[in-house]
Order: C-alpha cells, then structure tokens, then sequence
C-alpha cells in the first residue's frame, strides 16, 4: 500500500550552497547528510512535519542527478512514497503496466529500500517506492 509521500527529492548543484538555503527556507537544521555509492550522489535530509525533503548532489559528472540538471536545471527531480511491502507494490505496478528501473528493491539514502519507475510510464514524473529497512 502507498502510505505517504515520504519525501521529495530536488536535485542541487551544491549542497554547500543549498542546505543553507534550505535551512532558512524550511526554518529548521538539515537533519543528516549521506553518500549513497549505488545512485553516485550525496543526499542532505530535512524533515518537515510528516515527510522530507532530500536534495540530491551529484558526486561524479557522468551521474544521473548530473546529468539531470543538464537537461533540466536544478530542481524537483522525484516523488517517494513510503509503502508497507515494496516487492508486493513494485509486482501490482508492474503488472499494471509500469515500468520499474529495478527489478529487485536497491538499497537507497536514509535506510531504505528503494525502486523507482520510469517517468515514461507515469507522465514525466519519477516515483521513487520506499521502504524502511528494518
Ligand atoms: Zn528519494
């Protein structure tokens, strides 16, 4: 089941610059920063009520979240929603016609297990299912 969205994901040139801009914007502290290896970025976390926002840097220029802002610009890069069963989500989506960027749940930032789908199959938006690890 889709529980909530879990957070939002907004890719950054830097991190340097923007947790401190997000910090005045949201009125609170970035609560962590994570190198996540398999995705080449680092993350920076802030919580705001019942969901997040992560801001995502690039750590290697060929990276996805580079190649992103090249296209794109900075910016809202993902939606996560926090589910209770990730492999039975990513089976009813899949079956349902979506097209998932993994076959299996990835370990992701912040402890979780994670998949995307591909913004072709949900009108340009990139979803992220999310699922702590316990
Ligand atoms: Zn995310």
């Amino acid at each position: 089941m889709m529980q909530k969205i879990e957070h939002l994901g907004i890719a950054v040139k830097s991190l340097e610059k923007s947790i401190p801009l997000f910090e005045k914007l949201l009125n609170t502290k970035c609560t962590k920063t994570e190198v996540v290896p398999t995705e080449e970025v680092t993350t920076a976390f802030f919580e705001t009520g019942n969901s997040k926002i992560e801001l995502l840097e690039s750590t290697d220029s060929n990276g996805v979240i580079a190649k992103f802002i090249e296209k794109k610009g900075e910016g809202l890069h993902h939606i996560a929603f926090e589910v209770s069963d990730i492999k039975a989500e990513m089976n009813r989506l899949q079956n349902e016609g979506f097209t998932l960027l993994s076959l299996e749940p990835k370990i992701g930032a912040d402890n979780k297990w994670v998949c995307f789908l591909h913004p072709k199959s949900t009108n340009g938006v990139l979803i992220e299912l999310c699922q702590e690890i316990k």
